[in-house]
């Protein structure tokens, strides 16, 4: 399907990166939008680079695309460098979260777009029309529907079977789902990676939903202020986030400072701990049990499904736990919470 690179022949395909960022930087006036960036991104794996608003997110998708230049550094694509050059040269694809679809166009017509381009004869196009279609769970039907009578879902699996259709080595996913309802996106996660394993291609995804990354990726990296300030799997950047930056951004933690072996907060010793913070998530905190001892009062007490959410007052603050729908507590009741420190992650910044 896909025609060897020249630059790759000999070379096994798992030794060269799909992608090599080296020291990607783009300034915009004074602002610093990237500075540094350096990544290697795998053959058939989905990264996903999530960021809050502002850190720079599309402006490098936009770079690895090849819609923007960076201002200084390099980028290889299996370890040819293409800085510069258009992205109508390079074998990637875009899927945009406004899809970008032409309206006026039968669902077929778009998803052929790409084909027609290149000259390809119309039942050629037809047929690998209908495949596509059919790798984005849309059946033949569909090819001669008008965009205009599909739903959100329904559009946005006619952009992916239009990215597809160029046969990109690489898609790279700008928030495709951010519009989209709850269950809907929750859906479209879940077909968008097993999609990913199906083709094999590598996509390389941003949004600012960790939810999502968790979800669908190989490896996350997270962006703040221009820079990627940590890269791993989704379970190391959960259990071992690299600061509380990092941590606040991985959802509801409680983050407890450490100091000459104590933490102050809780007037608690606790020896063979250097400066730092801990990091103790909401199902970290017991009302049985050994460990250290935080007397609380019931503040909140909300329902998720088979868990509650328990909003504590504590000397520390408010602080998050999270228990079993079994548990009694209620607003107002005074309780003694535990955690271990040995299962805490303790973190320098
Ligand atoms: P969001 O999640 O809100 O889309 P983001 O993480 O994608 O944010 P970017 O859009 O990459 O962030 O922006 C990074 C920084 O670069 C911001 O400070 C932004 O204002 C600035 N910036 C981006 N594009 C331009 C531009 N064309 N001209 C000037 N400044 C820009």
């Amino acid at each position: 399907m896909i025609a060897a690179d020249p630059q790759m022949t000999g070379t096994p395909a798992d030794t060269q990166p799909a992608l090599s960022l080296q020291g990607l930087s783009r300034r915009f006036g004074d602002t610093h939008a990237l500075r540094e960036v350096s990544l290697d991104i795998a053959e058939g794996e989905f990264f996903t680079i999530v960021g809050p608003s502002g850190s720079g997110k599309t402006t490098l998708l936009r770079i690895l695309a090849g819609l923007d230049q960076p201002t200084t550094g390099a980028l290889l694509l299996r370890g040819k460098d293409v800085t510069g050059q258009p992205p109508n040269k390079r074998p990637t694809a875009m899927v945009f979260q406004s899809l970008a679809l032409f309206d006026h166009r039968s669902v077929g017509q778009n998803v052929e777009f790409a084909l027609k381009m290149r000259g390809i004869d119309a039942a050629t196009r037809k047929a690998r029309a209908l495949e596509l279609l059919d790798l984005v769970r849309l059946g033949p039907d569909y090819y001669g529907k008008a965009v205009t009578q599909c739903s959100g879902g329904e559009r946005q699996r006619v952009a992916l079977a239009r990215a597809l259709a160029s046969d990109p080595e690489i898609l790279f996913f700008d928030e495709p789902l951010s519009a989209l309802d709850y269950r809907l996106r929750k859906t479209l996660e879940v077909e968008l990676r097993s999609l990913q394993r199906r083709t094999g291609r590598t996509f390389v995804y941003i949004t600012h939903s960790l939810e999502e990354a968790m979800v669908m990726s190989d490896r996350i990296g997270i962006m703040k202020d221009g820079q990627l300030v940590q890269v791993g799997t989704p379970s190391d950047i959960y259990d071992r986030p690299r600061d509380r930056f990092v941590a606040r951004f991985m959802g509801e933690v409680n983050i407890l400072q450490i100091r000459d072996e104590h933490l102050p907060e809780l007037d608690s010793p606790l020896p063979g701990f250097a400066d730092g913070h801990l990091i103790l998530r909401p199902e970290a905190l017991h009302t049985d049990g050994q460990g250290i001892g935080i007397k609380v009062t019931v503040q909140e007490r909300f329902q998720l499904g088979s868990r509650v959410q328990l909003h504590l007052d504590t000397p520390a603050g408010l602080m998050i736990a999270e228990q079993p729908a079994s548990c009694a507590l209620q607003p107002g009741d005074e309780a003694q919470f535990h955690f271990d420190p040995a299962q805490a992650h303790r973190v320098t910044e």
